[in-house]
């Protein structure tokens, strides 16, 4: 079996751009030294994009940590196009009949309790 060096060369170029394609740079760090590659920019500085943004997960994974922002935002929104619907109505009402009092907003069913993600320090 012969090995034919041209081909060897040119598949380790193609493997070589894969890897800096993707975000990797051969290895500069003095202390590590590995002689291999590590991860810069691309899907791994994303990632650590976003666990820093995240913060503190509370031992959940990070996808669990933004499933339930995200749910928390979905909340809100709603929350935000419920209130902004019945300040509508509100300045409509108000515009007819001057001030209006809570209980007279509970009545007219106007009145609406924040999401808890809201209410919480
Ligand atoms: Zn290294």
């Amino acid at each position: 079996m012969s090995v034919n060096v041209a081909e060897l060369l040119a598949e380790r170029d193609r493997l070589r751009r894969v890897l800096w394609d993707n975000g990797f740079r051969r290895c500069d760090v003095p202390a590590c030294n590995c002689d291999s590659w590590h991860p810069h920019g691309g899907f791994y500085a994303r990632f650590r994009e976003i666990d820093e943004a995240v913060g503190d997960h509370n031992g959940k994974t990070l996808l669990r940590a933004v499933e339930e922002m995200c749910a928390e935002l979905s909340d809100l929104r709603a929350y935000k196009e419920r209130t902004e619907a019945g300040l509508h109505k509100l300045s409509d009402i108000a515009s007819m009949h001057g001030d209006i009092l809570d209980d007279e907003m509970r009545d007219l069913g106007l009145w609406r309790d924040p999401p808890q993600a809201e209410v919480q320090p």
